[in-house]
């Protein structure tokens, strides 16, 4: 099913991520974890691919399994900058074999070590090789509330977000963010700007100390002054940590649509028991 069609069914919706494994060997343990968050019932799954400007082998079956078995729409992720044409044809065409009706389509992220491939530069350069593909693909791109980490002045970023939409972009998920009025001020600025697509902002529920650190690292997410409280009150009790830092992105959620956000996404990592404790505080809400 297309979100953009599940959207139109249902006035708020819940959904949840899940990454693939780096190696084979790996394979088992993500696909339990993406059943058992499958079974609390999301509105739909997304599955990242690779990471840091890698590729992905995985996402391609692991969406389509959450799809086939545990009949879980899904969002297949798919970067292109450290691919060529050719093997991006490919991946569009092995999601649309596998029955994947939305791709997520991003740039990724540059390599450390350096480009190998130059086929791509920007993300919407890829929502127009989709498009090409099959113009019927629902598309989801990146936003990021606080700016690209790369771009130095919002303004150019939201008019870089502004074409991409117009590439063909049916949503938005964003960046993570820990402050809501970063969010509020984020769709302000980019509702005057003519960009009218949902978005759907994405929540991080932080769990334990390192990802803060980690989090700041690959996002550059501001976090605020009542985070590191929690965490630094919490820092010696992992368990407590944990809960606190469910109930934190649950607060971030019941003031999301409270003022009128429909659509949420929760990076849950690969990990069954955040997505269950979101649910069992927002299920009802949610349902
Ligand atoms: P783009 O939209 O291309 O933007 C990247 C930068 O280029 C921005 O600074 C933008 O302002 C600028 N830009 C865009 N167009 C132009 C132009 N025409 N001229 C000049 N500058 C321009 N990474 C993964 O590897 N795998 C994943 O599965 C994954 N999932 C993600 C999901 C979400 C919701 C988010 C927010 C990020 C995800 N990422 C993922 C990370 C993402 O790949 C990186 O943030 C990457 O650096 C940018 O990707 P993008 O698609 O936003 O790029």
């Amino acid at each position: 099913m297309k979100i953009t069609e599940i959207f139109k069914e249902k006035e708020v919706t819940l959904s949840f991520e899940v990454f693939p494994p780096k190696t084979d060997n790996g394979y088992p343990a993500v696909e339990k974890a993406a059943a058992e968050i499958a079974a609390l019932g999301p509105d739909f799954m997304s599955v990242t691919y690779g990471a840091g400007g890698g590729t992905s082998k995985n996402t391609a079956s692991i969406a389509a399994d959450l799809q086939d078995k545990y009949h879980v729409p899904v969002l297949a992720h798919l970067t292109c900058v450290s691919s060529d044409k050719d093997h991006v044809r490919k991946m569009i065409n092995t999601y649309k074999e596998k029955g994947i009706e939305n791709i997520m389509a991003l740039r990724g992220d540059i390599p450390k070590e350096g480009r190998t491939h130059f086929d791509y530069n920007h993300a919407t350069e890829l929502i127009y090789d989709i498009k090409s593909v099959d113009p019927d693909i629902c598309i989801g791109g990146a936003c990021y509330p606080e700016g690209h980490i790369e771009c130095t002045r919002q303004s150019e970023d939201i008019q870089h977000l502004k074409e991409k939409v117009e590439a063909g972009c049916d949503f938005l998920t964003t960046q993570m963010f820990f402050d809501n009025s970063t969010l509020y001020q984020f769709l302000y600025r980019i509702k005057d700007k003519g960009i009218d697509v949902p978005v759907i902002p994405g929540i991080m529920p932080i769990t334990n100390e390192k990802q803060v650190a980690r989090s700041v690292a690959l996002s550059g997410s501001t976090i605020p002054q009542k985070m590191k409280i929690m965490v630094d009150r919490f820092q010696d009790n992992p368990e407590k940590l944990k809960e606190a830092g469910i109930i934190y992105a649950c607060d971030q959620i019941i003031d999301l649509i409270s003022n009128g956000v429909s659509h949420i996404h929760v990076y849950s990592m690969n990990k069954p028991d955040i997505a269950a404790g979101i649910m069992r505080n927002l299920g009802a809400i949610i349902k």
